[in-house]
């Protein structure tokens, strides 16, 4: 089959490789429909997470149909579609059982193969899933792919910062980061009662999707985010803050915004070694940190039901299609034309 691998940094590759097998008797064979890039592929790509092997199948988010599955699957049959959550879950964990399956004791992240052991990644024809029958969700017949491709990762993890501030609808919020994640959080933000909410980037046609989506979009290159957010709130700052970007100047402006005793929850996938903000920082302000990553598949059972009655249509946030044939050159797009290009999707 065909699949997009991790050659070096900036380097990436479509090319033949074996076509996935069935390993273990919980493990089904999905057959990729619509895939997409992630913000976090970013990070292995620039290599700012390192320890990936050459060769590895890049990619995590993607939603398909079974075509084979191991002999203990119960949930699943050939034909079925499917959405998958961006890691795989054992289902039988302490962390399973309390819906922190990011945390399963048995997880793997899509993607990730280091020093000849994890799970290959979906930027491909098809893919082997482990733990079938406690990672995979039925795709209802109504959602395309392309809407349910949102639902395996960025959904989920935007909702899930949301969670992490605890909104009350006469409180104010700040997301940071309009890319896919941001947005779907700026969207969950006013699906969890949310009234005000403030959407910080740098890129004009970004902060016009936020704004298409309620949200209260602020340049951070045009104006002192920090200045005007603490005018508008009685000198106060925000009640929450979503960082979703994963670097360290949007979380130190997440912290700079919130007002004393107010939540800082961060979704972006940090690669980098010190926080922007120090404890005596933390401690003069009573604020609450929230880390870490969305527990996908439990998030999954919570925004399915809502996905038809969203403020808006999460596809707004699908800039970019390509064939998985022109992977590379979607990396590229997606890497170096951030003025036009939010979800860049992938089609076998
Ligand atoms: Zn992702
Ligand atoms: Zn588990």
């Amino acid at each position: 089959m065909k699949a997009l691998v991790y050659k070096g940094i900036k380097q990436v590759e479509v090319i033949d490789v074996p076509n996935p097998e069935i390993l273990t008797p919980n493990d089904v064979i999905v057959k990729v429909e619509c895939a997409a890039i992630c913000g976090s592929d970013m990070h292995v790509y620039h290599g700012r997470e390192q320890g990936i092997d050459i060769n590895t199948i890049m990619g995590h988010e993607f939603v398909g149909t079974v075509i084979e599955i191991g002999d203990s699957v119960k949930r699943f049959k050939p034909g079925d579609e499917v959405i998958s959550p961006f890691t795989t879950n054992c289902g039988q964990c302490y962390y399973c059982e309390n819906g922190l399956t990011a945390r399963c004791e048995q997880s793997q992240l899509y993607g990730w193969v280091e020093q000849g052991i994890g799970l290959h990644g979906i930027h491909a024809e098809f893919a082997r899933v482990p733990f079938a029958d406690s990672t995979l969700v039925h795709k209802p017949e109504h959602i395309s792919w392309e809407r349910a491709n949102l639902i395996s990762d960025n959904l989920p993890t935007g909702y899930f910062g949301v969670e992490m501030v605890e909104i009350n609808p006469k409180g104010v919020y700040a997301v940071l980061g309009c890319g896919s994640v941001g947005l779907m959080a700026a969207l969950s933000a006013f699906e969890q009662g949310a009234t005000r909410v403030y959407a910080l980037d740098r890129i004009p046609f970004r902060l016009e999707k936020a704004a298409s989506f309620g949200a209260i979009p602020i340049n951070i290159d045009q104006e002192d985010a920090v200045k005007k957010i603490k005018a508008e709130t009685g000198g106060r700052g925000v009640d929450g803050a979503i960082e979703a970007v994963g670097s360290a100047p949007p979380l130190k402006l997440a912290f700079d915004l919130l007002r004393p005793g107010g939540v800082l929850g961060s979704v972006g996938v940090q690669a980098f070694d010190k926080l922007p903000f120090s404890p005596p920082n933390l401690y003069d302000k009573n604020v609450t940190m929230k880390f870490g990553r969305c527990s996908a598949r439990h998030y999954i059972d919570k925004v399915l039901p809502i996905i038809d009655t969203l403020p808006a249509d999460v596809l707004d946030v699908v800039t970019h299609q390509f064939p998985l044939a022109e992977a590379k050159e979607a990396y590229r797009v997606f890497d170096e034309e951030k003025e036009s290009a939010i979800k860049v999707l992938l089609k076998p």
